[in-house]
């Protein structure tokens, strides 16, 4: 095993798994064994909880000002440490190590849009009758869960952390029993820049433990990233316990394709967005509708297909179980009457047999009814369906249950303006193949992407994370007169 066993981080200390059942943790690259992670329950929950609840008395009471500071701390230890990160996070779930930098860059950006949170949260007064304020001010909730997925192993528990904790909550994290390290890192550097023992909690664990999380009586609030099937669980359950929850689904995005697109552009594009990190982002292109006439970008998407190189720019898929799920979907297009123009399935790595590589997929003639069209595959496939008119292709876009994202390819304005307003995606590109709004704009998809309100990201998660408190005051006792009573 080349890493120690992975232990729990509760009240700032490591804690022994004791006996825990584990999993093993297996690099998607090679099969090599990195490490067991502990499959933790209620009293390890408890445990955790606990601490954060004692953690909160105090981390709640210190200004939005001073909490920040340790993202300040904590942002230098990231970038400082990127390069060490990255390949931890290449190790443990198969991207290459360019995209798990990249991962760090965005968290890095994450964490700059949590130290910036002061002038953002700043309440209201109004002097609304002579003497008589009422103000707001945003207030912390408590102890808070984020539960998150294996595909972005620094990344995603950044759209929770730094906002969570500079807003005032204390946390547990149960990160996703594939990829359990990376997550054990960020705490210890969160502990490094100065976080107070407590604040933040990582408890291991699977589907039980996720389901403990949204029964757990000491846990306000529910931050979701997964499957929308767990996705639908996760926000039954913990709004069932009268838990705040936003929960983040799965995707099935849509890149709509016109034949005034740029050809080059369009084609790397796309390429670009769905062969990144082996496919498995919820961002991907995974649907292309080719409106009218244009072989010649399917054509060039197929030259930018045949340059990834699985082990060189392409990634590892997760496991086994995910290489042959992709295989079996380019598989069953094909029996049904699809052509595969470029074929990723049975990819291998020169000396890497127990790597799970599967190569860029390219499936022409998709109808809209086959499962490679509706269903996320979470690999580096593009299914492209045609059709004649942008009517009938945002009819298919619309079709889809998810609405994550969905992308124009074109040069007209009227085109791209018609896709922005009629397509039912939360985040929506114009020319852009994978449309992630930047920081201080927020993440979230619509439909069966998202469940609950708001944003998991940017200024729309200050909801989220905080109760707003309305204060009236009245300073005028020479008045003689009563206010509202
Ligand atoms: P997953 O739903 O299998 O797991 C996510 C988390 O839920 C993990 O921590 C896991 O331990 C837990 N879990 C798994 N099964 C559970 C169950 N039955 N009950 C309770 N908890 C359970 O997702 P994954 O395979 O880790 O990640 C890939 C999925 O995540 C894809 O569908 C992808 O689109 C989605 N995703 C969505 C977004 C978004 O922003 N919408 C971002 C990243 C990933």
């Amino acid at each position: 095993m080349k890493y120690p066993e992975i232990r729990n981080f509760i009240g700032g200390e490591w804690i022994d798994a004791g006996g825990l059942k584990t999993l093993p943790v297996n690099s998607p690259l090679d099969g090599t064994l990195l490490s067991a992670v502990p499959l933790s329950g209620n009293s390890e929950l408890d445990m955790a909880v606990a601490a954060a609840n004692k953690a909160f008395t105090s981390w709640s009471r210190t200004s939005v000002k001073e909490r920040v500071q340790v993202f300040f701390r904590y942002k230098q230890l990231l970038e400082k440490k990127i390069t060490e990160l990255s390949s931890l996070i290449s190790e443990e779930n198969g991207k290459t190590n360019g995209e798990a930098y990249a991962e760090i860059e965005k968290s890095i950006e994450l964490t700059e849009f949590a130290c910036s949170l002061p002038p953002l949260i700043t309440g209201e007064l109004l002097e609304v009758s002579r003497g008589i304020e009422c103000r707001t001010e945003r207030v912390a909730i408590g102890v808070v869960a984020s539960i998150v997925p294996f595909n972005f192993p620094a990344m995603v528990p950044h759209w929770t952390i730094p906002n969570a904790l500079a807003l005032g909550n204390c946390m547990v994290l149960k990160p996703s029993e594939k990829v359990p390290l990376s997550s054990c890192r960020l705490a210890e550097l969160l502990k490094e820049a100065g976080l107070p023992p407590g604040v933040f909690n990582i408890v291991h664990g699977d589907a039980e433990l996720a389901a403990a999380i949204c029964d757990h009586p000491g846990i306000k609030a529910v931050s979701f990233v997964g499957s929308t099937r767990v996705a639908k669980f996760i926000y039954r359950r913990a709004t069932h316990n009268f838990k705040r929850c936003l929960a983040l689904g799965g995707a099935k995005n849509h890149l709509l394709v016109l034949p005034d697109a740029n050809t080059g552009m369009t084609a790397q594009n796309i390429v670009a967005s769905m062969s990144g990190c082996a496919g498995q982002r919820c961002m991907a292109a995974s649907a292309m509708v080719a409106i009218g006439n244009i072989d010649h970008i399917i054509q060039r998407i197929c030259e930018e297909a045949r340059k990834i190189i699985p082990g060189k720019n392409l990634g590892a898929v997760i496991n086994k179980a995910a290489k042959e799920r992709i295989e079996k979907y380019i598989t069953d297009a094909e029996k049904e009457g699809a052509s595969i123009l470029v074929d990723g399935r049975h990819a291998e790595v020169e000396g890497k047999p127990g790597g799970f590589y599967v190569g860029a997929t390219v499936i022409d003639h998709v109808q809209p009814h086959m499962a490679v069209a509706r269903e996320e595959i979470f690999g580096p496939v593009i299914s492209i369906m045609r059709t004649e008119t942008l009517e009938e292709a945002m009819a298919i876009e619309n079709a889809s249950p998810y609405g994550n994202a969905a992308s124009v390819f074109t040069e007209h304005g009227g085109y791209a303006k018609y896709v922005i307003e009629k397509a039912s995606a939360g985040m929506i590109g114009v020319n852009v193949g994978v449309p992630v709004p930047r920081e201080p704009f927020s993440f979230g998809g619509w439909n069966e992407s998202r469940f609950g309100a708001g944003d998991i990201t940017g200024k729309s998660s200050i909801e989220f994370w905080t109760q707003l408190k309305k204060t009236t005051v009245k300073w005028n006792p020479e008045s003689g007169v009563n206010w509202m009573s």
